[in-house]
């Protein structure tokens, strides 16, 4: 654990007290600080008790005595309009920070690499920091994946953080300067929470605007605003900039094409590697996600085959197009975590004589957009809340069963593809869909449907 030594002898409260919160308890009381705290939560309330924090309804906290309130990152600070809390820590002059600036406060010295962006943050943090391991660093992972980053190890000489920011956070901790940043891209999502989606695009810019001077700025520049905000970054004279693309050819900076990865500059460019053959990274997305991966950590790891061997033995993360095992010629993906037709369509491109399962509750928009890849689904098994819309769609173009459940739709589909002719038929469960209608998260979907493929061969899994 980090202590919150930089505001030792203060008196800070904590609003929210899920997990990030009650580690800045925790952090905060190692750090001797007095600490109040509320959660309308009676089981968070008592954790973050236990830990040594004064619980009392925010609004009797000593206002007049505070330094700071450590907001948690789901609770609205500026969209649709700030909660009542943020309000009355303005009245009284009272910063609003998360636990990541208490992070970033306690312990400036140590060296940061911070990933923000839309899509591809975790599958990047979790790369950078499997290539920073196995390079024989000691690479401390967190942030909003894993470990909240007041749970991370305090540095010794080898220690590089790894921190995953969402753009809530970034809000949060305006002392954080990384000294590489990384952006992976920028598509509409959340703007519920940030007004519009330039405002989105400027609260994430905004961490690349926090890296030290010395450091350096990644930033993905397949989408327009990403370009956009690359071009500004260029003309400063800021951290330097490194460019990154799957599909453009790059004068300077790092790209793939056809699956390989290039690193140019100085008037040429230089193959890096064969993507291909990174087995849990499938995908162009997931080649982005490695170059922007290889750009951050190159600074680090001057070993050019410990890199490229580190991306290659990556073992991918869970729910995110995961292999979770073959029964005969059948192969079942797990792709829980695609929870709408954009992330599915990421799935459904890496795979052919698809037998897929789909459904939940669906997002606005439906699957109408997957069309174009319907050519590659053999055919489609409906579960939950979404099947008679997506039925409608399916009608006429891929075959469809309406199993209900994801249990009865394990086995059907598992069935069809081993009686099938493919030669390598794909279960993938890409559901397009949110899981709350019969599942508590998309990790627990995930979770059954890998129990589901243990069941059907225990030695599959
Ligand atoms: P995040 O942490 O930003 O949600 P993840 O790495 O967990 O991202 O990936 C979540 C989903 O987003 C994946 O299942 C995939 O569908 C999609 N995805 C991952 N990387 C990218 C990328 N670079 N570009 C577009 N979509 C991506």
């Amino acid at each position: 654990m980090i202590a919150g030594d930089a505001f030792q002898g203060r008196t800070v409260a904590v609003f929210g007290l899920a997990r990030s919160g009650l580690s800045a308890v925790r952090a905060l009381k190692a750090g001797r600080v007095e600490v109040f705290a509320w959660d309308d939560k009676e089981s968070y309330r008592e954790a973050a008790r236990e830990a040594g924090a004064k619980i009392i309804p925010w609004t009797e906290w000593p206002w007049d005595h505070l330094t700071a309130i450590v907001l948690s990152p789901g609770v609205p600070l500026t969209h649709p309009k700030p909660h009542d809390v943020v309000e009355r820590a303005r009245e009284w002059d009272v910063e609003v920070i998360g636990d990541i600036e208490i992070f970033a406060r306690s312990m400036p010295a140590a060296p940061v690499i911070a990933i923000t962006g839309t899509n591809g943050k975790s599958t990047t943090t979790a790369l950078i920091g499997h290539i920073l391991k196995e390079a024989g660093f000691d690479a401390q992972v967190g942030g909003n994946i894993g470990q909240p980053v007041l749970d991370l190890a305090p540095p010794n000489a080898r220690t590089i953080y790894v921190i995953e920011i969402s753009s809530y956070q970034i809000d949060l901790s305006p002392g954080l300067t990384p000294d590489v940043s990384l952006l992976t891209n920028i598509t509409p999502d959340h703007i519920d929470r940030h007004g519009s989606l330039e405002g989105y695009a400027a609260v994430k810019q905004k961490l690349l605007h926090q890296t030290k001077k010395t450091g350096l700025n990644i930033v993905g520049i397949d989408d327009m605003l990403c370009a956009s905000i690359f071009t500004q970054l260029s003309a400063n004279s800021g951290p330097s900039c490194v460019a990154v693309s799957v599909g453009k050819v790059l004068g300077r900076g790092v790209f793939v094409l056809d699956g390989l990865l290039y690193n140019a500059g100085n008037d040429r460019a230089a193959k890096v590697m064969d993507l291909t053959a990174a087995t849990h990274l499938p995908g162009a997305h997931n080649w982005q996600n490695a170059a922007l991966a290889y750009a951050a950590v190159k600074p680090y790891v001057t070993d050019t085959r410990i890199l490229t061997e580190a991306i290659v033995s990556f073992p991918g993360l869970a729910h995110r197009i995961e292999d979770v095992g073959r029964i005969g010629k059948v192969r079942f993906i797990n792709d829980s975590k695609a929870t709408n037709a954009d992330a599915a369509e990421r799935a459904l491109v890496c795979f052919d004589d698809i037998y897929w399962i789909i459904g939940g509750r669906p997002k606005a928009g439906g699957i109408a957009s997957l069309e174009p890849h319907f050519s590659r689904v053999r055919k489609a098994y409906l579960i939950g809340e979404a099947s008679d819309a997506f039925a409608a769609t399916l009608k006429g173009r891929v075959e469809y069963n309406a199993c209900g459940t994801l249990e009865v739709a394990v086995a059907a589909a598992a069935s069809d593809a081993s009686q099938s002719k493919a030669a390598a038929p794909v279960v993938l469960l890409s559901p397009a869909c949110a899981s709350f209608d019969q599942f508590q998260s998309f990790e627990q979907r995930g979770d059954a449907f890998r129990a589901l493929v243990s069941h059907l061969a225990p030695e599959a899994a």
